[in-house]
């Protein structure tokens, strides 16, 4: 790499938060490896009016938490002028800068490629008018670009998300929760529209994690007489006990003719066919506002350390390219295509072709389309045959987004015919036949609550539990059993597969779900409500970071997640920690007192703030309370220490949209394989789980060849290969010009 390089970043478009994340991690990424970084502000603007700043690793310290970008964006109409591409093109030479990450959306990326094909015949016709001398346009024949995408309506083709995408979901779907509980009151219906010109991902999601009645998307338009469908699927909804009503529209939404659906004209025919009373809230820049969620302050510093790599080390004549996100891990794309393909989505929406749109969306877009229409519909009709008695439990510790789980377990199970029994109280209720069969109504409002209506027990039946587990099984006809739940959850299921020869009652078909704020279970990367977890610990920092910003000091953060340091590691990336301490490496005196030595050093150079999160487990000696009490007495009163363990509140609230959808999505793959399993008869046992972006199932009598059981967690942890990025954005002072890992998958 050549370590003069000269790196420009620049947010253009729309802002959506997580762009500041991403800012960070180029800047110090670039640092890191010996370039010379460059803001250009307000986006291609700033190019043309020559506002470009060097900048250094404090510059974008403490930005992590903002909403919008620090270094302004704008919509450039000059950069659209051959005219203002050549004085683009002098102002970024004049500063030595042939080097550009560039975080916008389609149109930014597209004006990004014009200008890279430009360059050679720019630099010409500079050195033809003398608005440059030859050898400068000699030393930079080409422009290196790679983009990130910054949208929030997560409509680049080829990514899975895009920055702001998930934290305008965070906004949306806590407007929903806000207005639901007001429609409730005076059972009132609501039509909500949401962004999404061309991609109806943000009204699609959100009304799966709202629990909204219906919804309106441009790829996927209703059938001719959909007004009357409409009304019919609110009115059953009401009949089947639903207190309010709410239809999403997308911004886009339109019909099969192609003409626009507005919430002003669903807010009509609600009123003309329904005689209800309906309101319009119209969410607008609410979307692109506020603090950006976890996700996108962690997976955007990701984005943003691999932007900086990748347009570091592009060697002469190369692709250029997108750095996305695909199967949960940084990708590259081709710039060209995927901008091409982003287009082709929005003409083939223009031109009806709504096929080609929904299968560019891809088949997890697809499968929620369908997994929505079925369960925000009460079932009409029963399947014939008789009715296949399914219990649903939860087991472990207590997991956000439980309820939402229960709740599609409930819907879709009914929807294909079965009775479904929720059992109170785990393992234990179910020893004591404490179950009910649940309606459809009777898990409403449970899309988005905290807790677990069922409650969850972490008691693991013992031995001797197992004739009477064995009987209540019997005693209550069980054909299925869908388990929700922690890592006891899993032990327990584990212990009933491998006992079925003692206990024939054991033999039926069992679905383990992964639910548990730790992310400790095998076979998913993720599991529900570590996310939210995620988003409490990143949100608590927050305050915690503002409280200390008169004096000079460290906080020692304990983080839950057992023996697990997911949210450790993952909450010091999207919080900017300078130091995470994790239970699968331990804590050493050596490691301690370099680290003591590094904090000392960077306060005395001027720091403020030093953030230090350790897991609760991360060591038996080292507790919270001993590393404070090191860092307090080896600063000698340089500055001072608090220590703050974050307890339950992590455990609590309302699940986060990605722990909903998770769990929808989860829960309906689970019921299909019980529905399969009744089917054919067969009583496999089965945990399920999110590999990369599939959901696929595992079988339990395996389970211990992927679990370390003594340590209570995966043998194998995907995201322990992210913890280089944290040395990168987060710890000045490493030598420059080191090289770094590389994230791709
Ligand atoms: P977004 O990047 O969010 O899609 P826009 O489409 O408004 O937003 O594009 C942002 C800016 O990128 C524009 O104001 C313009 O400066 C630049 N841009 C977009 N398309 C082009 C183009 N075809 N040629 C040159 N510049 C473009």
């Amino acid at each position: 790499m050549d370590v003069s390089s000269r790196l420009g970043v620049l947010t253009s478009g729309g802002d959506a938060q997580g762009m500041n994340a991403a800012v960070r991690a180029v800047v110090r990424t670039g640092l890191h490896l010996g370039a010379e970084v460059f803001a250009v502000d307000d986006g291609w603007q700033g190019a043309v009016d020559g506002h470009i700043r060097a900048l250094a690793w404090d510059d974008v310290g403490s930005i992590l938490n903002r909403g919008g970008t620090v270094i302004g964006t704008a919509r450039s109409a000059d950069f659209r002028t051959r005219p203002g591409r050549l004085r683009a093109a002098r102002n970024l030479l004049e500063r030595g800068i042939d080097r550009l990450v560039v975080v916008g959306g389609d149109g930014s990326l597209t004006g990004t490629e014009l200008f890279r094909t430009e360059w050679p015949g720019l630099l010409e016709e500079l050195v033809a008018t003398g608005g440059l001398d030859a050898a400068t346009a000699a030393a930079h024949p080409e422009l290196f670009v790679a983009g990130l995408v910054g949208s929030i309506d997560n409509d680049m083709v080829g990514t899975e998300m895009t920055i702001g995408a998930d934290s305008a979901l965070h906004r949306i779907v806590e407007a929903l929760d806000a207005i639901a509980s007001t429609a409730a009151s005076h059972q009132r219906t609501f039509v909500v529209e949401v962004m999404g010109r061309h991609c109806g991902y943000l009204a699609l999601m959100a009304a799966v994690a709202g629990g909204s009645d219906y919804v309106l998307i441009p790829e996927s338009p209703p059938a001719p007489g959909w007004e009357e469908e409409m009304v019919d699927k609110l009115r059953e909804s009401r009949a089947a006990g639903r207190r309010e009503s709410m239809v999403l529209v997308a911004e886009g939404a339109r019909d099969r003719a192609g003409a626009p659906i507005t919430a002003a004209y669903v807010r009509g025919v609600l009123q003309d066919r329904l005689s209800e009373d309906a309101r319009v809230t119209i969410l607008g820049h609410v979307q692109r506002g506020g603090a950006p969620s976890a996700y996108d302050r962690w997976m955007s510093t990701l984005l943003g350390y691999a932007a900086a790599q990748e347009v570091l080390s592009a060697e002469p004549g190369g692709e250029p390219h997108v750095v996305g996100v695909r199967h949960n891990r940084i990708t590259l794309l081709p710039l060209v295509e995927a901008v091409s393909a982003t287009r082709a989505v929005a003409t083939a929406v223009d031109a009806g072709d709504y096929a080609g749109a929904m299968a560019a969306r891809g088949s997890s877009f697809t499968e929620m389309v369908r997994t929505y229409a079925t369960m925000s519909r009460p079932p009409v009709a029963t399947a014939p045959g008789p009715r296949r008695r399914v219990a649903v439990l939860h087991a472990g510790g207590l997991a956000p987004g439980m309820n939402t789980a229960a709740r599609a377990a409930v819907r879709l199970g009914l929807d294909r015919g079965m009775t479904v029994l929720g059992v109170n109280g785990g393992f234990p209720g179910l020893i004591d036949g404490d179950v009910v069969e649940l309606a459809w109504h009777d898990v409403e409002g449970w899309v988005g609550e905290g807790g677990a209506g069922l409650g969850t027990r972490r008691a693991v039946p013992e031995v001797e539990q197992l004739y009477a587990l064995g009987r209540a099984i019997e005693r209550l006809e069980l054909d299925g059993l869908l388990i929700i739940g922690g890592f006891n959850a899993y032990l327990a299921a584990h212990r009933m597969v491998t006992e079925r020869d003692r206990y024939p009652a054991f033999a039926l078909p069992i679905v383990c779900v992964p639910a548990s704020i730790d992310n400790n279970l095998p076979g998913s990367e993720l599991s529900i409500g570590a996310d939210t977890a995620l988003n409490n610990i990143v949100e608590a920092l927050d305050k915690i970071k503002q409280s200390a910003s008169a004096a000079k000091r460290c906080f020692v953060v304990e983080t839950m997640g057992r023996r697990c340091g997911y949210l450790a590691l993952m909450a010091g990336l999207a919080a900017g920690a300078e130091r995470v301490y994790l239970p699968e490496e331990g804590m050493s005196l050596a490691e301690l007192a370099t680290d003591t030595e590094r904090m000392v050093a960077s306060f005395r150079a001027g720091r403020r703030l030093f953030l230090a999160i350790r897991n609760e487990t991360a060591s038996d000696l080292y507790t919270t309370d001993v590393l404070a009490r090191i860092f307090q007495e080896e600063g000698h009163g340089l500055y001072d220490v608090r220590q703050a363990v974050l307890g339950h509140l992590q455990q609590g609230g309302n699940p986060s949209p990605f722990d909903r959808i998770l769990a929808t999505r989860l829960v309906s793959h689970a019921i299909a394989d019980l529905a399969g399993q009744l089917e054919a008869g067969t009583a496999e046992g089965r945990y399920l789980g999110l590999v990369g972006s599939d959901v696929v199932a595992h079988p339990l009598v395996h389970m211990d060849e992927e679990v370390d059981l003594s340590a209570r967690r995966p043998r194998h942890q995907w995201w322990l290969g992210l913890r280089p990025a944290i040395e990168a954005v987060s710890r000045q002072g490493t030598p420059a010009g080191e090289a770094l890992p590389v994230l791709r998958a």
